[in-house]
This record gives C-alpha cells, structure tokens and sequence, in this order.
C-alpha cells in the first residue's frame, strides 16, 4: 500500500518502463496462431508505435473445444518474433508446470482473470522474479485484486502490474463492464503500476478506442490491448481485435502521452 510504499513502483519489462511518467500501450493478437499471423501483426503494431508485443501460447477457453493455444511451439514462435522485432514480449501463464519454459521465453509473465487467485500460481510466479501482468479476477473485487499482488509481493517479486479488465455484471450488451472506477481507486492505494485492456473490458472493437482514451484519462500507466492482423480470421477474440489502421488511429491519438522507449 501507499502507507508503506510511498513512491511509484517501476516495473521494467525488457528495456521498457512502467508507472513513470509515460503512457505505454502493449499489443498484439490474443493467441499466436502461426508464425506468419504474429509476424504480420506483430510488425503492424511495432509501426504504430507499441512498446511491447503481446500473445498467448496457452489460452484459457470457456469451451474444451475451442482453440486453445499452440503451447510450447506456440511460446518458441513468440520468443522469436519478440528478437526480430526487438519487443518484448507478454504472454499468459496458466499452470505452475508451465513456468520454466514460460519463464524462459518471455519478458514477462500475465496472469489471467481466471487464474487472478490461483495462489500455487501466484507464489511460484512471485518467486521466478519475472515482471508480471496481474489481471483482475471477472467477479474479484479491488480488494481482491490487492491481496493477490500481495501474493507475488510477499514471495519477493515487486515487478508487478496491475490490469483491470472488466467484471461480470447485470449487463449483457458488452463482455464485461470496464470498471475505470478501479484505476484512479488503484492509483491511490497501491504504489503499483497499473494498465487498463479495453479489449476484454468491451469484448467489441468499436468500443475499444474510446475506453482506451477513457483509460488513459482517468491516470492508467497504460493499455493492453488486442491487434490482428486480420481479426475475421483470428481463433480467438476476433470481435474484440482492432485491424492494425484502427490501432493506428488510436495511436495518434495517445501520441502526445505515449513516449519513445
Ligand atoms: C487475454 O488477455 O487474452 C485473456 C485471456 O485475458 P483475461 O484473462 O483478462 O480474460
Ligand atoms: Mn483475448
């Protein structure tokens, strides 16, 4: 908390740093399809101007049917367009068996809403050291959402960002309800950089751009946000995925807050 931690925390993810005085946007697909999909869409929003690439190898899927990631391939592709690039790159942990090779391969490690309070995970990700994308549980409160940090921070890893994604509400016209109260609530309470992803906080890509600005102006450290290079082929969140000239657009509008690396 702010009582006992005062000043921002940095976390520095590769050679980018978050909670200082910049507004850092990372982007990419929700899932690294092929090696051709993330190079294409990896390269789109490197042009725009994001800091960091994002892409999940291991997919939590509502379904048992639906795609779910291409594992460890899926994580060597992601290294690979990560050194090509020069991003960094962010991608989701899910299991504790899983985290040599993820923490291998990745700058930093994301911690799911499914998994917010999954508190194997939790402490062992909090031990590897790895900067870490926290995102908030769909049903956790704020409170929640602090004490699960608190999990990382008490295994020793204070290279923790926090995400507010969303919460499940009474209201079905969106996927989730973006709670922006959350981000200035944060911001005062926790010495934590903090992001906001408009993507899953919508679920719909027209909805994106104005929550991301709405972000960005009620003091989030930044957005995560999803990028394909075609989103009506993508196998995973498609709807929500701006096509690279919308987070073109969306970039010229954060310019005058996002900063050079
Ligand atoms: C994602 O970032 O693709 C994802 C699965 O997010 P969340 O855990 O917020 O649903
Ligand atoms: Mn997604």
């Amino acid at each position: 908390s702010r009582e006992l931690h005062p000043y921002d925390t940095i976390v520095r993810i590769g050679g980018v740093a978050f909670g200082g005085a910049a507004f850092r946007v990372i982007a990419g697909p929700c899932a690294v399809e092929s090696r051709e999909q993330l190079r294409n869409s990896a390269a789109a929003v490197q042009r725009s101007g994001a800091c960091a690439l994002r892409a999940g190898a291991y997919k939590p899927r509502t379904s048992p049917y639906g795609f779910s990631g291409h594992g460890p391939e899926g994580l060597q592709i992601l290294r690979d367009i990560g050194d090509e690039t020069g991003l960094p790159v962010v991608t989701e942990i899910m299991d504790t068996a899983d985290l040599d090779l993820v923490a291998e391969k990745a700058d930093a490690l994301q911690i799911g809403a499914r998994n917010m309070q999954n508190f194997a995970l939790l402490r062992a990700v909090g031990k590897s050291g790895k900067p870490v994308v926290l995102k908030r549980g769909m049903s956790a409160r704020i409170e929640e959402l602090l004490l699960a940090a608190e999990y990382l921070l008490a295994a020793g890893n204070d290279q923790v960002i926090l995400c507010e994604r969303g919460i499940r509400t009474f209201e079905t016209a969106t996927r989730n309800t973006l709670d922006l109260n959350a981000i200035p609530y944060l911001k005062q309470r926790s010495h934590l950089p903090v992001l906001v992803d408009p993507s899953h906080g919508t679920g719909i890509r027209d909805l994106v751009t104005p929550m991301a600005l709405a972000a960005a102006a009620c003091g989030a450290d930044g957005i995560l946000v999803e990028v394909h290079e075609n989103p009506a082929a993508a196998l995973s969140d498609g709807a929500q995925s701006l096509y690279p000239d919308q987070f073109q657009a969306l970039m010229d509008s954060l310019a005058p807050i996002v900063r050079a690396v």
